[in-house]
Formats: structure tokens, C-alpha cells, sequence
């Protein structure tokens, strides 16, 4: 493309994800299948497919046939099909097995995979099918035409801290297009913005979201087999913390760990992190790790608002697929295929929009009514009051959720609101129990041998970000900032980022302020979604900066 100032493409997909892969795919085949000669172009952030790609993953088969008719399941390099599945509750040194699944958490047949080798390999697809893919791209804006989105443009580099032009400035490139899908998955910055723009949240839910923290470690041989699944409940969350772990067996005497946990906890200084590195204490956790050795780190967050929070899907010339749409299924802790199905199907919009030469909102409205239609929804309707249940703590969440199973998701109270999360951290003034790190005293001099800190897990992940750049992470209020995130909160942002970006310094005079180290940044996107008074903006830093991940 992209050294000349403005390319044309007829479709534009933001995100080398699931979801913007599969669109490609099922575009690329629909519009052979016509006979018609476009140009499809995508564009990931990452430095290469995969590099900015984590998931758990166990992920559920069956769409990949349709995306790839005529390729084998076999041929698709899953890890190991899921052979064993338990959920286990544990205690602090304790851990039992529940003899039943909890409902959706059945993942026999369902195949562990790293999501990137998957990328990878859909990617390679993709180009096999003419779809130009570009990576070490960071797209930061989107085009408008009289109001309309008209594609979207690449970010300018060459820029020093305050935004000015260097020696080495290169602007970034205007790619005009008929039709843009955006695929930038969990928050996606632009997402984000046509969201605001077009007001489609409206009468939706508030979104929310979890983090979760992961690990990927070569183990001892027979410590857990291929294809063995763990979920994890309880230790170390208490009530009104959402979340649990997952332990998922891999080829190659290898393990995938991590968890997950609701952003909607109340403790300022709760540490999704340093609760990830705990729980790893835990006898029946470390014994599967126990003489195995770390490889990886990353972290992202998952947005699992529900149904009631999917916003508005389409406007004129753009849709929105996957995550940035909000499409998980959080009891299953699965969003993989629904990121390809709602890719294939805002493919089957984009073909027919190209045919007819239309590609107004009235046309693509089609795309949610395809949604709809699908298996998207019916498996997020009956479960469109999940997580909302959970708002109020495990015992009565469960409760809830129970009244949600008999009555096909209504539950005794009809639908549920959600709040942002960002407003349910409460005070350190009004924490009604004791701070994370009061908790788990003693439990916190990680032996990077089990346990590890930030830094070190942060430097197993690769991350990499230009000197020379305008700060990604930016505070919206500086004043307001120091008064309310610092003062009242205690610096929350030191604790929820998963890779010690923050950092709170006191000066000689006693002042405060917040230090950020945008460089060890996950793009996680936490401080976006949980800085209190929504303190935090994370906008896209140079393409081909952030992670690089191997195999998560
Ligand atoms: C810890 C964890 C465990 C999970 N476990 C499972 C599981 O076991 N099974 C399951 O089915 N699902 C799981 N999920 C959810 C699943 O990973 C997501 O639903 C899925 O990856 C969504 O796909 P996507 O294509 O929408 O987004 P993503 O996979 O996030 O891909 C988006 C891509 O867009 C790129 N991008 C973003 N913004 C821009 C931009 N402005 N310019 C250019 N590129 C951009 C990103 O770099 C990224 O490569 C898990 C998620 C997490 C975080």
C-alpha cells in the first residue's frame, strides 16, 4: 500500500483477529463465486498475525467448516481435541471437583488451541485468496464523507512526546473505502468512536468487561494430558469478585493458564495480575506447573456485557464484527466463533451490498437481521441476563442464574441494567473489607519460579513500543485526575493495569502524581474501560508497537 498518501480499496477490514480474518475469507470466496474482481484490504496493529492475538483457547469447531468448506478439521492447526473437562471449586490449599459441568462449561469435542497459530494460518489463507493483508499498521481514524464513514487512516509516525513533526515523519495513509468493517476486537479504539458518533449504545446496555491475565509454560511430561480442561472457581475471589481460571492441557507437554476476572470488583487496589500469580498457589495449580517453566505473558480484556449490551451493528458504508460488537458468551467464556460467524456474515452483507452498488445503512442493515438469524444469537439471547445476575456477588448470582435457567434467561426480574465499570470501584474511605494487598499480606513476594512480578511477566511477553511517539495512554483530565483517581481512589490504575504502565510517585514535598510507562503496555485496554471518572483514554501507539506474542 501504503508509502503512497491515499489508496482506494472496495472493502477495508480494521484487525487481523478472528473476526476480520474470517470476513476476508467468506468475502474473498463469495465474490469469486459471482465472478467479480474486488479488492479486499486488511489492516492489523500487531507487527505480524498473531502478535497482538491472546485467548484461552478452547474453541468450538464447527464454524470453521463452514468458513473453509472442504477443509478437513485436521488440517486446521487446532492443539488437541478436549477430551476431559472438569470445573473445579478451590479453597486457599484445597481443591474439589464438581461432579457435574456448570451450564454451558461442557467443552468435550471442542479443540485447546493458541488463537495466533489459528491467525496465522487463516491468514495465510486469506492471502491465498487475494485478500492483501497489512501488518504494523495502527489505524487511528476513521473517514468521513458528508457524514458518513468514507474508510479510515493509518497513524502519522515520526512524531516526538509533544507531537511534533521529526526529522523521519511519515504521514500515515488514507485508505478510502466503499465498505470498512471494524474487527479491532475487545474496545476497539475506533469501535469506540463510531459508537459515540452514531449513538449505537442507545437503549443498549452499558458494556462491560473482564481482564484476564494468561501464561503459557512447557510442563512435566504426564503433569496434565492434551486436551485437558480446568476451569477454576473460588480462591483467590471472594463473593464480589467474578471470575475463575482455566487450565487448558496442550501437545508438546505444554499448559495454558490464566484468569479472568469481572471489572466490576469494588477494591480500588484489586490486582488482576497479582491475583492470577496467587491463585497459581494454590497445591492443585502449582501441581501441574510444579519443575515445568514459563514461556509467555499477556493479558486483554473481554468485553461480556451480553446481548442487551451488543450496540447497533451497522451504519452507512461499516459494520461492526467480534468483540468490538461485544459478542461473547460469557458463561462459556467463548467468543472465537462467534468472532468468525459474525465475520462470515458481514462478508455475506458486504458481497451483496457490492453487487447491488449499495452500501447504505438501509442496506446493510441486513447484516443484524443475518446475526439475528444465527446461532450468534440464540446462544446469547438465553443468556442475556448472565452477567448482570452476578453484579451482586457469586451466592446470589447463582441464585439468580438459576431462576434465568428455568424461564429461557428472563429470571424472575426481566432484563437487567449494567453499569460501566469504571463506576463500580468504590472508595478506599467506603472499602468495606480489607485492600487487596492487606488480604493476601505475606502472599505477595512472588519466587519467579511459580510466582512472578509484573516486570517479569511483562518482559515474557515481547512488548516493544517507539520512543518517539506521543503518549497512547492519555489522561482526559489532569487536574481532575490527581483530585479523584489519586486522592480519593489511591492510583487504581497501578493496580488493574496488567503490565505495570503506571506507576504513582510521591514527590520530596509529598505531591503525587501518576508516571506512565507507555512502553510496557499490553494494549489490554484496562485503564480505557476502569479508571474511575473515565480518567483514561487508550488511542492506538504506533503500528507494529505493543506485544509480540508467540503462541497465545
Ligand atoms: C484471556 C482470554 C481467554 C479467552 N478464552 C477464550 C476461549 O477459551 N474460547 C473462546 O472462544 N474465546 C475466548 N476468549 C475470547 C476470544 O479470544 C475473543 O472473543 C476473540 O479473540 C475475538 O476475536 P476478534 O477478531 O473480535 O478480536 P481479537 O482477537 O482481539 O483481534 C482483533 C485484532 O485487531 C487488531 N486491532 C485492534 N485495533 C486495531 C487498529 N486500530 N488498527 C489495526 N489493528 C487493530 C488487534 O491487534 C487484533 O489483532 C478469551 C479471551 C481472553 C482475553
Amino acid at each position: 500500500m501504503i508509502q503512497n498518501d491515499t489508496v482506494s480499496t472496495d472493502v477495508l477490514i480494521i484487525g487481523g483477529g478472528p473476526s476480520g480474518l474470517a470476513a476476508s475469507i467468506h468475502l474473498a470466496d463469495l465474490l469469486k463465486q459471482k465472478g467479480l474482481n474486488k479488492r479486499i484490504l486488511l489492516i492489523e496493529k500487531g507487527r505480524s498475525i498473531g502478535s497482538h492475538i491472546i485467548s484461552g483457547a478452547v474453541i468450538k469447531p464447527s464454524v470453521f467448516k463452514e468458513l473453509l468448506p472442504g477443509v478437513d478439521l485436521s488440517d486446521i492447526p487446532f492443539n488437541a481435541i478436549v477430551t476431559k473437562d472438569k470445573t473445579v471449586f478451590l479453597t486457599e490449599k484445597r481443591a474439589f471437583a464438581l461432579p457435574f459441568h456448570v451450564p454451558y462449561m461442557n467443552n468435550l469435542g471442542n479443540y485447546t488451541a493458541s488463537l495466533g497459530e489459528i491467525c496465522r494460518f487463516l491468514a495465510a489463507r486469506a492471502e491465498g485468496k487475494g485478500v492483501e493483508i497489512y501488518t504494523g499498521f495502527a489505524v487511528d481514524a476513521i473517514l468521513y464523507k458528508e457524514g458518513k464513514v468514507a474508510g479510515a487512516k493509518t497513524k502519522d509516525t515520526g512524531i516526538d512526546h509533544h507531537g511534533n513533526k521529526l526529522e523521519n515523519f511519515q504521514p500515515g495513509t488514507m485508505v478510502e473505502a466503499k465498505l470498512t468493517i471494524f474487527a479491532e476486537g475487545t474496545r476497539g479504539s475506533l469501535a469506540k468512536m463510531l459508537i459515540k458518533k452514531f449513538d449505537l449504545a442507545k437503549d443498549r446496555n452499558e458494556q462491560v468487561y473482564s481482564l484476564g491475565c494468561k501464561e503459557l509454560w512447557t510442563i512435566q511430561e504426564g503433569s496434565i494430558a492434551p486436551g485437558q480442561v480446568f476451569h477454576t472457581m473460588g480462591y483467590p475471589l471472594q463473593n464480589d469478585e467474578f471470575g475463575g481460571g482455566f487450565i487448558y492441557g496442550l501437545k508438546d507437554n505444554r499448559v495454558a493458564v490464566g484468569l479472568v476476572v469481572g471489572l466490576d470488583y469494588k477494591d480500588p487496589s484489586f490486582d488482576v495480575h497479582d491475583a492470577f500469580q496467587i491463585w497459581k498457589t494454590n497445591p492443585f495449580v502449582s501441581s501441574i506447573l510444579k519443575g515445568g517453566k514459563f514461556l509467555e505473558y499477556g493479558a486483554k480484556t473481554l468485553p461480556e456485557g451480553g446481548y442487551y449490551s451488543i450496540p447497533k451493528l451497522f451504519v452507512d458504508n461499516a459494520m461492526i464484527v467480534g468483540d468490538s460488537a461485544g459478542l461473547v458468551a460469557m458463561p462459556a467464556l467463548k467468543g472465537i466463533h462467534l468472532a468468525i460467524k459474525s465475520g462470515m456474515l458481514a462478508a455475506q452483507t458486504a458481497a451483496d451490498a457490492l453487487i447491488k452498488n449499495d452500501t447504505t445503512k438501509h442496506f446493510l442493515q441486513q447484516y443484524e437481521k443475518l446475526v439475528n438469524d444465527s446461532f450468534i444469537k440464540s446462544e446469547l439471547y438465553p443468556v442475556r441476563n448472565f452477567r448482570q445476575a452476578f453484579a451482586k456477588g457469586l451466592i446470589p448470582g447463582g441464585l439468580h442464574f438459576g431462576t434465568q435457567l428455568i424461564t429461557g434467561g428472563a429470571g424472575f426480574f426481566g432484563r437487567l441494567k449494567s453499569h460501566p465499570d469504571y463506576l463500580t470501584t468504590v472508595k478506599l474511605s467506603e472499602l468495606k473489607k480489607k485492600p487487596f494487598k492487606e488480604r493476601f499480606k505475606g502472599k505477595l513476594e512472588f519466587d519467579k519460579i511459580l510466582t512472578f512480578d509484573k516486570s517479569t511477566d511483562v518482559y515474557h511477553s515481547g512488548v516493544h513500543h517507539d520512543e518517539q511517539q506521543v503518549v497512547h495512554l492519555q489522561i482526559n483530565n489532569r487536574e481532575n485526575f490527581n483530585a479523584v483517581n489519586i486522592e480519593q481512589y489511591g492510583a487504581p490504575e497501578v493496580f488493574f493495569c496488567s503490565s505495570e504502565v503506571y506507576e504513582l510517585h510521591t514527590s520530596k514535598t509529598g505531591e503525587k502524581e501518576i508516571r506512565i510507562h507507555a512502553e510496557n503496555c499490553m494494549h489490554c485496554k484496562t485503564c480505557d474501560i476502569k479508571s474511575p471518572g473515565d480518567g483514561i483514554t487508550w488511542v492506538v501507539p504506533n503500528g507494529g508497537n505493543g506485544p509480540d506474542f508467540q503462541n497465545m
